[in-house]
């Protein structure tokens, strides 16, 4: 991992709240894979001070572009909303670790609520090209926020939106609906992101039904090399419980070992 100077393609508003960037990455000489992180350089003032971490949303191979699907929230979001085409931006990474596809794991759930929709688009990507079937539930505040869902259905996964607009985003009905989608589509390993009520949702189901997962963490980071341990978690090992980096040893984690508080 490094720090590229990236050049920014394309850098838009695709709802209220969520910016779409691609950037060429082209001079990025190491493989990249579906739930790494790059921690990006937002401003060339001194604030924001550290930089912010974003997941991949989706890797062009053969086009050699990467985009980043990303909520404005704060400071650092805001300054990268200025970001234009043509710009070269300080991007650091990839970082972390990504998911794994196991090869007898021919039909996957994913369940994502917010930004994790991003993070979970670049797996949905990966399962596409390994003729992996997908099937995603997908839970947002409103339609608005549900723009990646597309993305996921060019991808060939079947999509099942729930919002708060629609009153359909509550944990009974996303049980309910995992519960289905587990049954209907005989899923062999379920992953999930980006909230936590949903991951000790998804943690619970699978363990039941004896299915493997992973889950890919978001936690307030500082270095995002693994130097500062400003954002540790807990995950069961042979040993007892652990506390890990999620910059280094995760972001993405064995759902089953993780301790969701
Ligand atoms: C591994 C990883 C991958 C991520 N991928 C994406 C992505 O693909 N798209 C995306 O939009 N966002 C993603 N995030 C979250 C993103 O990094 C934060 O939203 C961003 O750093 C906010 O920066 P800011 O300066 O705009 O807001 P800040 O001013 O830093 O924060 C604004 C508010 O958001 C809260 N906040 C900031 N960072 C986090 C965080 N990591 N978790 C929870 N709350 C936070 C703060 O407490 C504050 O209330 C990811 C985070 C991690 C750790």
């Amino acid at each position: 991992m490094k720090a590229y100077p990236l050049e920014v393609l394309s850098n838009v508003q695709v709802s209220e709240r969520y910016w779409h960037m691609k950037v060429d990455s082209t001079i990025i000489d190491e493989s990249i894979t579906a739930g790494q992180f790059f921690n990006i350089k937002c401003g060339e003032g001194e604030l924001p001070f550290l930089r912010r971490p974003f997941s991949i949303y989706r890797i062009n191979r053969e086009e050699k572009t990467i985009e980043f699907l990303y909520l404005v929230k704060g400071s650092g979001t805001v300054q990268m909303t200025k970001f234009v085409p043509g710009e070269n931006i300080d991007v650091f990474g990839p970082l972390g670790v990504g998911f794994s596809l196991k090869e007898e794991w021919d039909s996957i759930l994913l369940l994502a609520r917010g930004v994790g929709i991003a993070t979970l688009a670049a797996l949905a990507q990966e399962a596409a090209e390994k003729n992996v079937k997908c099937v995603a539930i997908l839970s947002a505040r409103s339609n608005n926020d549900l723009l990646a869902a597309e993305t996921l259905q060019g991808f060939g996964a079947t999509v099942v939106k729930v919002t708060e607009e629609d009153g359909t985003s509550n944990v009974e009905n996303v049980q309910r609906l995992v519960n289905q989608l587990f049954e209907e589509h005989d899923i062999k390993a379920a992953f999930t992101c980006g909230s936590m009520r949903l991951s000790r949702l998804m943690q619970r189901s699978a363990e039941k039904r004896g299915i493997p997962g992973q889950i890919a963490l978001e936690e307030h980071m500082g270095c995002a090399v693994g130097v500062c341990y400003a954002c540790v978690c807990d995950v069961r090992g042979p040993h007892g419980i652990n506390s890990v980096r999620v910059c280094k040893e995760g972001p993405v984690f064995d759902l089953e070992k993780v301790v969701l508080t």
